[in-house]
């Protein structure tokens, strides 16, 4: 669509990864007619956290995380946030089942790989933590082929890399569930951004960065500058999509609305350590989390991870987390100090002042030597070459920081949708479980942002096709469950 200086639009998303890339794919399949903008300032989608290299890639579906599942002072465990995150990647996989459907999205293949996903530990207390926790889990359709073992000829199966030349007398455990994935975010992004671009309707504009955000009679004003000539344009917009990944703070700071009062970020960055080497790459064929150290955040839980990019198979290990001032990978040390405002100062001193294990965690993290990363690696690959490893800058993940009745202001892991009481405009902050439920956070913004047409007959209509099986069924029933996973899987060639 050629491009005029005050162009009308009805949906304009700021940023090409994998959140606005959704929400505009499944925009267009409720309405084809809608004109739509996408501004991305790289010159690709999928640059940012969304590229497979800056992520883990995985289908985060409570299979493996077990800070999902965690465990009360009584001993008790709470599989609640497993249930809902395993519902919310079947949600996610019906979109995708649904494009790969029209036949005109391309191969699930170069996105989507079956990857088994498993729970490694070490140690009486936690094993006892991990059977206890694949009983609770296995009584729900959603975790029913979950395996536990103790046994180690069987470890020996599921785990070469990680079994050979183990101590005998080291008391471990796993648990295994083989129906997992591993997702290319990036390449996902793009077949997206690609499928958009089959239509005249849709615009994708690169190396183009909004830079200016104000109301207007028709919604909003959003000034773009073209990184490549320098040059300014104005487009107004009945809607706006924050989808910056980290810096969608500042965006929806410049927006002015009142729900977005008090929101700061806390950006916390990261490394892996990666091996292409294929005599080891072949000896390892899943994803396997273990524990994070007590008093580390969720996000610090150690993985030893298969990943499928471009065809090509490669182990990450980590995440190693850092501390930087910046809100993405390509972003300016001045991002943090330039988002301090009157009414997120209190909120933000309050998370300094009640976070010192997170400041003191990320120091020793930053501190580390390649020597202490190697050992880290070495609690799951006892007998690694150091050689095989070297070490990879993962992508900026910004923590949302948000104000609190009681501490004043509280730190926070998830996402979170903020948007307009009017629905013209949503952000979204945070960057956990991230990619994974893009569709089930793009469902709930389409109920706030879209609610007439949501609620309309047409709309209704496309949506039960598209998901045949809602969120809350996914959950409770199990016979659609399986059903609809079959069906998902079969399109999407995971079984
Ligand atoms: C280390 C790490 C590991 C992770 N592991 C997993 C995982 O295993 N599984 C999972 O599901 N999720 C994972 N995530 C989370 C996931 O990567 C993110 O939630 C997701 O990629 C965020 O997508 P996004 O589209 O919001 O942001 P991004 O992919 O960061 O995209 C935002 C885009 O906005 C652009 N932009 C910003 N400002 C402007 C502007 N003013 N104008 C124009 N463009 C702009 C940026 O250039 C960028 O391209 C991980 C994240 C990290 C950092």
């Amino acid at each position: 669509m050629a491009q005029d200086n005050q162009a009308h639009l009805d949906v304009l998303l700021v940023g090409a990864g994998i959140m606005s890339s959704t929400l505009a794919t499944m925009l267009k399949e409720l309405d084809p007619s809608l004109r739509l903008e996408i501004v991305e300032q790289m010159e690709d989608g999928a640059m940012e956290s969304s590229n497979p290299w800056n992520n883990a890639g995985t289908g985060h579906a409570g299979l493996c995380e077990l800070n999902y599942t965690p465990q009360a002072a009584d001993g008790s465990i709470d599989i609640k946030k497993a249930i809902n995150i395993n519902a919310m990647f079947e949600e996610s996989k019906q979109f995708w089942a649904h494009l790969i459907e029209t036949g005109t999205f391309g191969n699930p293949e170069t996105f989507i790989h079956p990857v088994p996903h498993l729970s490694f530990v070490q140690g009486k207390d936690s094993i006892a933590f991990l059977e206890k926790r694949a009983e609770l889990l296995k009584a729900h359709h959603a975790f029913e082929e979950m395996e536990f073992t103790t046994d180690k000829s069987r470890m020996a199966e599921w785990l070469p890399l990680m079994m050979a030349e183990r101590t005998d007398n080291e008391e471990i455990a796993v648990t295994r569930v083989a129906n997992g994935t591993d997702v290319n975010f990036g390449a996902l992004t793009r077949q997206m951004l690609s499928y958009l671009a089959q239509h005249d309707s849709n615009t994708l504009s690169y190396k183009s960065k909004v830079v200016g955000l104000k109301r207007c009679a028709q919604g909003w004003e959003v000034s773009i500058k073209n990184l490549a000539n320098g040059q300014h344009r104005t487009v107004t917009s009945r809607f706006v999509f924050l989808g910056a990944g980290g810096a969608a703070l500042p965006l929806l700071q410049m927006s002015g609305i009142p729900e977005g009062k008090g929101y700061g970020g806390f950006p916390v960055s990261g490394q892996w350590l990666r091996c292409d080497n294929p005599a080891v790459v072949e000896q390892h064929q899943a994803k396997v989390y273990s524990l994070a150290a007590v008093g580390s955040p969720p996000m610090s839980v150690p993985h030893l991870d298969t990943r499928v990019i471009d065809g090509k198979k490669s182990l990450l290990f980590g995440p190693y987390a850092g501390f930087t001032t910046k809100f993405l990978k390509h972003g300016s040390f001045l991002d943090l100090p330039m988002s301090v405002r009157l009414g997120n100062i209190g909120p933000m001193l309050a998370v300094g002042r009640d976070n010192m294990d997170l400041t003191r965690y990320l120091i020793s993290e930053v501190m580390q030597s390649m020597e202490q990363r190697l050992d880290s690696l070495r609690r799951f690959y006892p007998q690694l070459d150091p050689a095989d490893w070297k070490l990879e800058i993962a992508g900026q993940r910004v923590q949302i920081i948000k104000k609190d009745a009681k501490k004043g202001g509280i730190l926070q892991f998830g996402t979170e949708l903020v948007s307009s009481a009017d629905g013209s405009l949503a952000a979204l902050l945070g960057a956990s479980p991230g990619a994974s439920v893009t569709v089930s956070i793009m469902l709930d913004l389409l109920k706030r942002c879209f609610p007439e047409q949501s609620a309309s007959p047409q709309w209704q209509e496309k949506l039960s096709a598209i998901f045949p099986a809602p969120l809350k069924e996914l959950e409770t029933n199990a016979e659609l469950y399986r059903s609809t996973q079959a069906r998902s899987d079969q399109l999407l060639k995971l079984r």
